[in-house]
This record gives C-alpha cells, sequence and structure tokens, in this order.
C-alpha cells in the first residue's frame, strides 16, 4: 500500500501492481528490475528474471489488493500493456469492487477494448534522451488509440527546458493531451533540481507540472 507518486491523482491512496517485461529500454529507467536481464540501462546491472519475476494468477493479485482495502489500484511496470489480455478478468473485478483504476503505460500499444473506459491510462511517451530509437517510442495509432480513451493523462519525463520544445513537437504531431511534465529523478536532490528548472516554463506553456512524491517522500527504493 502507498500513494499514487506522480501525475493527475498524485497523492491518493493506492496499491500497485508492477508488471515484468518492457518493449523499451530506457537509458534512466527506474524500474530495470523488471526487464533489464543484459545489463543495458545506466546501471550497467543486469538484473536476474528468476528473482525478480513471480508468476501469479490474477484472482491471487486480486485476493491481494482487495486485503488492502485502498480505493485505487496503479498497474504498472515494465509496460504494463504488453499482457494486457491477462489484464483484463483483473480489471474487470477490480471494477466489480468499485475501485479506480490506473494503468501506466509508455504509450507504444493501443489497448484493448475492454480496458477503455474501465481504467484511466497515464501514458508517458519517451523522448530522445531516453535512447530508444523514435520509431520504437513514438507508435503514431498507439498513441490516438490512448488519447481517445476517457481520461488518458500524457506525462513526459523531462530534465531540461529544451526537453519542453520535443514535447511540444510530439503533442502536436500527434494531437494528443493533456500533459503533464514530471522531472527527472531518482533520489530527491536530482528531481528537486530538475523540478525547479523545468516549473516557470511548463506553467507559462499552460501545462501541468507533476513530481514524483515517492521519490520525494522515500527516496529510491524498491516496494514503495
Ligand atoms: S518504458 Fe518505462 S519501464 Fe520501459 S524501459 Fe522505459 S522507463 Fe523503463
Amino acid at each position: 500500500m502507498t500513494v499514487q507518486g506522480e501525475g493527475p491523482s498524485a497523492g491518493q491512496r493506492c496499491a500497485f501492481v508492477r508488471l515484468g517485461g518492457c518493449n523499451l529500454s530506457c537509458r534512466w529507467c527506474d524500474t530495470p528490475y523488471t526487464w533489464d536481464w543484459t545489463g543495458v540501462g545506466d546501471s550497467g546491472v543486469a538484473y536476474d528474471p528468476r528473482r525478480e519475476l513471480h508468476p501469479l494468477p490474477w484472482r491471487e493479485v486480486f485476493g491481494r489488493l482487495l486485503a488492502y482495502r485502498v480505493p485505487m489500484v496503479v498497474v504498472s511496470g515494465g509496460e504494463p500493456l504488453s499482457q494486457q489480455s491477462r489484464l483484463v478478468p483483473l480489471v474487470r473485478a477490480l471494477a466489480g469492487t468499485g475501485h479506480r483504476i490506473e494503468i501506466e503505460t509508455n504509450g507504444t500499444i493501443a489497448p484493448r477494448p475492454e480496458l477503455v473506459g474501465a481504467v484511466r491510462f497515464n501514458v508517458s511517451p519517451k523522448l530522445a534522451h531516453s535512447g530508444d530509437p523514435q520509431a520504437r517510442r513514438l507508435v503514431p495509432g498507439a498513441l490516438a488509440a490512448l488519447a481517445a480513451a476517457p481520461g488518458t493523462a500524457f506525462k513526459f519525463v523531462c530534465r531540461t527546458a529544451a526537453d519542453l520544445d520535443e514535447v511540444a513537437s510530439i503533442v502536436e504531431r500527434h494531437g494528443i493531451g493533456p500533459v503533464w511534465i514530471m522531472p527527472e529523478g531518482r533520489v530527491p536532490q536530482e528531481l528537486d533540481r530538475n523540478l525547479r528548472a523545468l516549473a516557470d516554463e511548463v506553467v507559462a506553456r499552460g501545462w501541468n507540472l507533476t513530481t514524483r512524491l515517492h521519490i520525494a517522500a522515500w527516496g529510491n527504493r524498491r516496494g514503495i
């Protein structure tokens, strides 16, 4: 049990489901233990999937989530939509018990119809500084499908004001929004520095600003 740390629902109590596997390999990824089995990320650490991944039937995940007694569940990763067909029964069950559900996604995979309207998608398209090739990180059909889903928010990880020009170009080209800008930062000092560098320009451009509450409150700890 924790709080949603980022985006439109920041600060709200929730439980997290973190899924393994990702179709991108962002060099600054803060959850490399979900996908980086060869050490290609900034840390250079090759994580062991036998230690990191724990397959569970969705009914067991559902039961564990109910025990937290929180109003919201956030599904994150990795890239959750890589295994979205297996998410459908869990989302249906959670919606049936009155939970709000958010799915964090990198925006490269179109959502299944069963998920549209049942969840909020927090879409985080990646900029060039992720190191992922543009053709892999920006998929027009997937962005359009996610933009059309009710409640979707687009959240961009930025370091400098120059990154905001790249965001503006993506937003204009793909016709997506609303936009949230989130400073990159895996430790509080880095997060604070980047937040200060971005804040004025984000407001001036008419976008929303979010921090990363879990980093500010607890630092770079797993399991938060
Ligand atoms: S898309 Fe997300 S989980 Fe995947 S590598 Fe990039 S930051 Fe990490």
